[in-house]
């Protein structure tokens, strides 16, 4: 079948580079000159790093297994393997097992990893009795929290990719040497060694990536009259450090409150913990808080004491941050605050999506998809053959475009047709999105962003209903 001169009528001419890193998403309609207020987290979204950051904390963190939980040596082989793993993936906890989860709570086929090798869907299927589907029960929770911990959990933050990476590793280490062990041990001696030692290696400004464009977003914001504040859950020794770096010693200048060891996602839903000031010393003040001073450093607090000293309500706030449940969620869903997402993926997955290879891909797999819908009715042996043959053509074309992203679990938006769990959850979480801060440089802070109507599915024909039907069928022999 002649696939790309039938495609060469079907891609609309340019069509691949409308999308670039700096665009600025929504998936609802914000009016900037509303906003007098923008918010911010620390980690990730006004503190960006490397990706040498990911080996350092894989490599740190295995070694405190090793020599701290007394794993076996020969986990020293595996080093860091990047772009193994992505963000939003699913782990089950009890059976070792690493995959990408759609938005309606399925697996994706292809993309269950035990250890550092892919699991056949037969076995995955008789993992899970018979069906794909993962129960929301024993995942983390609709926004992250479950009680008595998850047996599926969902890996948000960016630094838990060397976290999955290593549970890949120590994974693969038990399996190819035979050797009995507790996958349910193995996860929490991870998620310990991860997390001690996480921290310690990014108070390490060489790390810092992107601090002239943080700058620049701040100054832009204050220098047009903008009130901006920091709730981020790091301590203030590693933020004074990481901002010094990146934008100065004055950096507390640029805000009006600066909110340290926040606890999010519980300073947005307990009203427990009250504000404390922090000294120039970094000590803690005995004081009652009846303000949020500009200047001072305050500790802990909530978001309703927040509200009440600042007054600062509904959309004229814009909060960023990257993590969707503990910086997003709660704002979207109680507090009707505007959020923006940011999301670094979104760098290379939009170099991918522009790329003629996906969207021959893409195209040709939309067309086939609809061949399909058509000849299914058709029960003849030859047409039935031909059901087959597209059908594993249609499953090719799948595993292509998911490679084009990466190998093991494709996009961290989609699943073979469907949004992922992440992909879902960024859209009913975050008004805006975009790959990093600096995106805004792009943006008049007097800019509308409208987000595109897209069809649902009752509303327009299919789209490959609309393929100029007769030409292309006329093509294909039935
Ligand atoms: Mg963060």
């Amino acid at each position: 079948m002649g696939v790309s001169h039938l495609l060469s009528d079907v891609i609309p001419p340019g069509a691949c580079n409308l999308l670039n890193s700096s665009t600025i998403y929504a998936n609802n309609e914000v009016n900037l000159a509303e906003v007098d207020i923008y918010g911010f987290d620390y980690d990730y979204t006004l503190a960006l790093y490397s990706n040498a950051l990911n080996t350092m904390i894989y490599n740190t963190a295995r070694g405190f297994l090793i020599e701290h939980f007394k794993y076996p040596e020969g986990i020293c082989k595996y080093d860091y393997i990047p772009n193994f793993a992505a963000r939003g993936l699913h782990y089950d906890i009890q059976k070792g097992l690493l995959m990408k989860i759609d938005a309606f709570h399925y697996i994706q086929p292809g993309t269950v990893y035990r250890g550092l090798n892919p699991v056949p869907d037969e076995e995955v299927l008789q993992l899970y009795g018979g069906t794909y589907h993962v129960p929301l029960q024993q995942d983390s929770g609709f926004y992250g929290k479950v009680k008595g911990g998850p047996k599926v959990k969902q890996f948000m933050d960016i630094f838990s990719i060397p976290e999955m990476t290593l549970l890949a590793a120590a994974n693969d280490f038990f399996i190819t040497n035979d050797i009995e062990y507790d996958p349910v041990h193995l996860f929490k001696d991870v998620s310990v060694s991860v997390a001690s030692e996480s921290h310690g290696i990014k108070y390490d400004t060489i790390f810092l990536c992107c601090g002239e464009e943080t700058d620049a977003v701040l100054h832009r914001l204050v220098s047009q009259g903008k009130k901006l504040f920091l709730i981020t859950n790091s301590p203030f020794s590693f933020v004074d450090k990481g901002m010094t770096h990146m934008v100065g010693k004055n950096w507390r200048d640029f805000f009006d409150v600066v909110i340290v060891q926040a606890d999010k996602p519980h300073f947005f839903t307990d009203c427990i913990k009250p504000f404390r000031r922090l000294d120039g010393n970094g000590d803690l003040r005995w004081e009652r808080i009846q303000s949020l001073e500009k200047g001072q450093i305050y500790k802990q607090g909530n978001l309703f004491d927040f509200l009440r000293l600042t007054g600062w309500r509904g959309s004229k706030v814009l909060y960023f941050g990257d993590h969707l449940y503990s910086d997003l969620a709660d704002l979207m869903l109680r507090h009707g605050w505007r959020t923006a997402a940011i999301v670094p993926e979104l760098e290379q997955e939009t170099k991918v999506v522009c790329t003629d290879r996906y969207a021959l891909n893409l195209t040709w797999l939309q067309a086939l998809t609809g061949l399909m819908e058509r000849l299914q009715t058709h029960r003849d042996p030859e047409s039935k053959q031909v059901f087959q043959e597209w059908q594993s053509e249609r499953e090719e074309l799948r595993v292509m475009t998911k490679n084009l992203f990466n190998p093991q679990f494709g996009s961290i938006f989609r699943t073979c047709h469907n949004p992922t769990y992440f992909s879902r959850r960024l859209c009913r979480f975050s008004d805006l999105y975009m790959t990093s801060l600096s995106c805004l440089l792009n943006y008049d802070l007097s800019y509308t962003f409208y987000p595109r109507r897209t069809p649902l599915q009752h509303e327009a024909p299919l789209w490959m209903d609309q393929m100029p039907e007769a030409g292309l069928c006329s093509r294909v022999s039935f």
